[in-house]
């Protein structure tokens, strides 16, 4: 690989930019400055320093995020600040996107990669790769509401969702609210409010706790994010 994309590609700048770092002697790669951004370096073996400090190459970046409300699940927003808003000059990568997309006030699990082919399999129909939610709801579910999750529901007059499991973990008769959670197979638009709203129901909070075999990690706080354990990613291969 050129030693212009390999330190490009590990955030040291734009290609320009770094062909420039490159120009004025602050690469040495095995102990000799070079000043050639078109020298090949080997990403695993050769030993690059930039400005003295070792450069490690990684191509493929996977985080882990808590994803707060007020954000929204994109790369780019004309209105709204997005998940990468949460990333800082350390952290944040051109080619960083979310997986799927979770609503503006859905909190929690959401991962953040530049693995396109290991997003595309999780979210590929075709894997029914699970998702496990947690929610508040105004309104309260029905051992009837269980039946017909299960049995798959029809929303919005002719949809059919796949088969799912809603779990009644409390209910407050006298406020009239109870608190859910849901297993999903599938990823339809805005899937868990409106599985609730065809049953008369309403969603008042909602927060993605799993995804496949990967649980959301409750020791971030909201708007925090860690790079995935490789246990965790084997999680999700
Ligand atoms: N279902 C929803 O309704 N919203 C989400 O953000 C995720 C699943």
């Amino acid at each position: 690989m050129r030693l212009d994309k390999f330190l490009a590609d590990m955030n040291f700048g734009s290609r320009k930019e770094v062909k420039q770092s490159i120009k004025k002697g602050y690469v040495t790669v095995n102990g000799t400055v070079v000043k050639s951004d078109k020298f090949q370096v080997e990403e695993q073996k050769d030993l690059v320093l930039f400005e003295g400090e070792r450069v490690h190459y990684q191509k493929d970046f996977y985080y882990l995020l808590n994803k707060p409300g007020g954000v929204v699940s994109a790369t780019v927003d004309n209105h709204d600040a997005t998940v990468l808003d949460l990333f800082d000059d350390d952290t944040f990568r051109e080619d960083l996107f979310p997986v799927g997309r979770l609503d503006k006030d859905t909190e929690g699990l959401l991962l953040i990669m530049n693995d396109g082919q290991l997003a595309h399999r999780l979210l590929s129909p075709k894997h029914h790769v699970e998702k496990e939610y947690y929610a508040e709801v105004a309104g309260i579910m029905t051992p009837e509401d269980v039946v017909l999750f299960k049995e798959g529901l029809t929303i919005d007059g002719g949809e059919v969702c796949l088969p799912a499991e809603l779990m009644i973990d409390t209910v407050d008769e006298a406020a009239n609210t109870c608190q859910i959670r849901l297993i999903l197979h599938e990823g339809k638009f805005h899937q868990v409010k409106r599985m609730v709203k065809a049953v008369g129901k309403e969603v008042t909070y909602l927060k993605r706790l799993r995804m496949g075999g990967l649980t959301l990690d409750e020791t971030l706080a909201l708007g925090e994010f860690r790079p995935l354990t490789q246990d965790e990613l084997k999680l999700l291969r």
